[in-house]
């Protein structure tokens, strides 16, 4: 899960993360009386999507009166804001984060999220902030200390002062810089967060750190331990397919191509998804129903897969072991009396009861492709791709 800049700088505080002064507002009315008790200018306006590079987007800007707050925050509420990371459709700003504006001497990087290829986390740093942190991967690599912890032991104060003597800090800043980075390394680990990232980080010309930015991510399956930031989703940054998916526990993500697809086991999905590949289309997404999904679950999945607009034909590749095929039948055709099937569908199963479930789709009377076996299904979705 995803959260707001203004959310994660709650949290940050929380934890005892400086942060700049500042508050949400979803009107130009209430950025106004945001400005007004921040009690002085410049002030800092920042739209709220769950996406970065809104600096260079124009999402970030600087306000140095009332009336340029209200003019500012009029044209950027309501605005679709395109950055590097919201792909070219972009993102509507529904708020904004009216924040006070800090004289910065120098912005620096720094994230923490779990590194795979280690099983470690690993804890970066860089006095090149402000930028994007993978150009600056790629281009100047010694500008970022790594520090990989043990997740048992946890970070020790010795990682904390090896990032800041990494960084070029000392005295005050390093002493700082090291409870900050303790504090979030506690948020990270109290909320099982995948990602915490603070770019950037700033030493102000009064020589106080202060995270300008806050990214903070979630990671789901650890979700059901914090109910106390559930109140943070917001779906209006979310797919609503997906969102309408998670309802189901089905897992299901939206991707760019036009053949639907609807796999049991995400391993099957992903070789599912290289086949229709092979086939010369592009998967519209990956919906994993489960090894153990009910008529229910299918129905739901094949209706999301057909809602999507973008869908001009369907494969369903089900290999039927707890989910038996009849059930999958059973829940194909349930789901095709409700909605209206305007593309073609394509049905390879194999596995317990499957000539039970062939006879289910038969006797529906629906225009199923069913495919003999894979070899004749990935033909199929061929033709369609051809089409
Ligand atoms: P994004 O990463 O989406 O571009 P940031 O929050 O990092 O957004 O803001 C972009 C830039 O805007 C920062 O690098 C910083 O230079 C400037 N900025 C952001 N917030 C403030 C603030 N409160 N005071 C002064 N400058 C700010
Ligand atoms: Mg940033």
């Amino acid at each position: 899960m995803k959260i707001h800049e203004y959310q994660a700088k709650e949290l940050f505080a929380r934890y005892g993360v400086p942060v700049p002064r500042g508050r949400v507002a979803f009107s130009v009315e209430e950025a106004v009386e945001a400005a007004v008790q921040l009690g002085s200018y410049p002030v800092v306006l920042k739209a709220q999507i769950h996406a970065g590079g809104r600096g260079k987007g124009g999402g970030v800007k600087l306000a140095h009166s009332r009336e340029e707050v209200g003019k500012l925050a009029g044209e950027m509420i309501g605005m679709t804001l395109v950055t590097h990371q919201t792909g070219p459709e972009g993102r509507v700003v529904k708020k904004i984060l009216v924040e006070e504006a800090l004289p910065i001497e120098k912005e620096l990087y720094l994230g923490m999220l779990p590194d795979r290829k280690s099983g470690k986390l690993v804890v970066m740093a860089s006095s090149a902030g402000g930028m994007d942190i993978e150009e600056v991967a790629a281009k100047h690599p010694e500008k970022i200390v790594s520090v990989y912890l043990d997740p048992l032991l946890g970070l020790q104060p010795f990682h904390a002062r090896q990032l800041a003597y990494g960084l070029g800090l000392s005295g005050d800043l390093a002493r700082d810089f090291v409870s900050l980075v303790t504090n979030l390394y506690r948020l990270f680990v109290d909320y099982d967060c995948s990602l915490v990232e603070v770019n950037p980080l700033v030493v102000t010309e009064g020589g106080r750190l202060v995270a300008l930015d806050a990214k903070v991510n979630f990671d789901d399956n650890g979700l059901f331990r914090h109910r106390d930031i559930l109140g943070y989703r917001d779906p209006d940054e979310e797919d609503p397919l997906e969102l309408e998916a998670s309802k189901y526990n089905l897992n299901y993500i939206k991707m760019n191509g036009t053949i639907g697809n609807m796999v049991n086991g995400a391993g099957l999905a992903m070789a599912t998804m290289d086949l229709i590949k092979l086939a010369g289309a592009e998967p519209a997404n990956f919906l994993d129903v489960g090894g153990g999904a009910s008529a229910e679950m299918v129905e739901n999945g094949f209706r999301i897969i057909l809602s999507d607009p973008s869908v001009k034909g369907v494969f369903v590749n089900i290999f039927g072991g707890i989910l038996r095929c009849d059930v999958l039948a059973q829940g194909i055709v349930e789901a095709a009396k409700k909605v209206d099937i305007r593309v073609p569908v394509v049905i390879r199963m194999e596995g317990t009861n499957v000539e039970k479930g062939r006879e289910i789709l038969e006797k529906s009377g629906l225009k199923f492709l069913v495919a003999k076996d894979l070899k004749d299904a990935v033909g199929k979705v061929a033709e369609i791709a051809r089409q």
